[in-house]
């Protein structure tokens, strides 16, 4: 997984919970760190936002032209998602680490119970 072949740069390894911990240096936008409804409204819309960009570059790469720029492009904009997961991640006071497992325990158990087909949220 990390070695993408349209990878541009070297970067360092980076643990989710510093990546988490990281995002505060930049989280400059109304209501930070507070947890406040507020906070969340604006983490949510900008999430949804980023995700209508990685949705625009899988578009580019169907319309135009599956190139490794427009992958590198694809990868950026979930890097952004990312980003607004571990600020939402914080408002709500979660480690992301914990977020994942629970997501992972969910999943586990859905194909264990031979469900992991099909729609629901509380499948
Ligand atoms: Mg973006």
């Amino acid at each position: 997984m990390t070695n993408l072949a349209h990878k541009e740069t070297t970067t360092p390894e980076i643990s989710l919970r510093e990546y988490q911990e990281w995002t505060a240096n930049t989280a400059a936008y109304p209501q930070s760190n507070t947890g406040r409804i507020e906070e969340l409204m604006y983490l949510s819309l900008g999430m949804s936002g980023e995700a209508g960009e990685v949705s625009n570059c899988i578009k580019k790469l169907f319309r135009d032209q599956d190139t490794p720029e427009l992958r590198a492009n694809l990868s950026k904009e979930l890097g952004d998602v990312m980003w607004y997961a571990a600020r939402l991640a914080t408002a709500l006071d979660v480690d992301l680490t914990e977020i994942i497992s629970m997501n992972k325990a969910k999943l586990e158990d859905r194909m264990a119970r031979g469900v992991i087909k099909g729609s629901g949220d509380n499948r």
